[in-house]
């Protein structure tokens, strides 16, 4: 079976350790097994936009990236093409590639088919977007999401133990994400508490771009941007823990063109 993939190329969107000076080689697949109401890349991941690709293909892109010196491959929204990408990912390997393969994922994934990416996967960066499943469930269209999202990442951290970063280049290791959404500090709050009990020395990724699309006009609570109040009450309270390393942008930096690409248009990232 082919996989569907929305865009490929240079990205520097993402942490400054994952994308560093040249960028990371990223791939959206078409596709999610979230329906998130909120979501910026509805386009490609509701709407399914993009082209068919062979594994043969697929593999053959990721070396494409790699020979455009690019840090990492970096596999955005993979969850439902994991046995393509698997395969992929072994046919280029055997074809010579050799930087770390990055795992972007929603981590609402299917546990026993991410066992089978161990040795695969270099670097895991897992979403954990909710603490509460009646939020999951009212936002993304999801049951379970706290557990499964848990036990994946869990075995992601299992896979991947020990962060290893070289001349601020990551190449193994886990970084945890979480957006933060509007009147629900609580939920944010409980994900970092729940976050930092994990294991020492996790790398969090604070996401404070959260803008209203798609549907969110749907939900009055998600339908503005994040505030100063609720900004700085998060950064307050995430003192308190220790992290090996947080990531997270000033709240002036959410310039909406920046982080809201038309994906129906020339993608703004390349
Ligand atoms: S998990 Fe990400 S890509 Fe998928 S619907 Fe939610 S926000 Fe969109």
């Amino acid at each position: 079976m082919n996989v569907k993939i929305a865009w490929f190329g240079k990205h520097f969107g993402e942490e400054p350790i994952i994308s560093g000076i040249n960028g990371s080689g990223t791939i959206f697949f078409s596709g999610c097994n979230l329906h998130c109401q909120f979501c910026q890349n509805w386009q490609i991941s509701q709407d399914w936009i993009g082209k068919d690709y062979t594994i043969e293909e697929l593999a053959d892109i990721m070396i494409e990236l790699e020979s455009q010196k690019v840090h990492n491959i970096n596999l955005v929204t993979p969850s439902i093409w994991i046995d393509q990408i698997r395969e992929a990912i072994i046919r280029a390997k055997s074809k010579g590639l050799h930087i770390p393969i990055v795992y972007n994922t929603n981590a609402y994934d299917n546990i026993e088919k991410l066992k089978t990416l161990n040795g695969l996967v270099d670097i895991y960066l897992p979403d954990f977007k909710y603490s509460d499943n009646f939020i999951a469930e009212k936002y993304s269209q999801i049951k379970n999401y706290k557990e499964i999202a848990l036990s994946c990442i869990l075995e992601m951290l299992n896979q991947q133990p020990r962060n290893i970063i070289e001349d601020n280049i990551m190449k193994q290791g886990v970084i945890i994400r979480h957006l933060i959404l509007p009147n629900n500090l609580n939920n944010t709050k409980e994900c970092i508490k729940i976050i930092n009990s994990l294991l020492p020395n996790i790398i969090l990724s604070l996401m404070t771009q959260y803008n209203p699309m798609y549907k969110a006009s749907n939900f009055p609570e998600i339908s503005r941007p994040l505030n100063d109040l609720e900004y700085n009450e998060i950064m307050n309270y995430i003192s308190q823990f220790n992290f090996a390393e947080i990531f997270y942008q000033p709240l002036e930096a959410n310039a909406k063109d920046t982080f809201n690409p038309d994906f129906t248009k020339e993608f703004p990232f390349a």
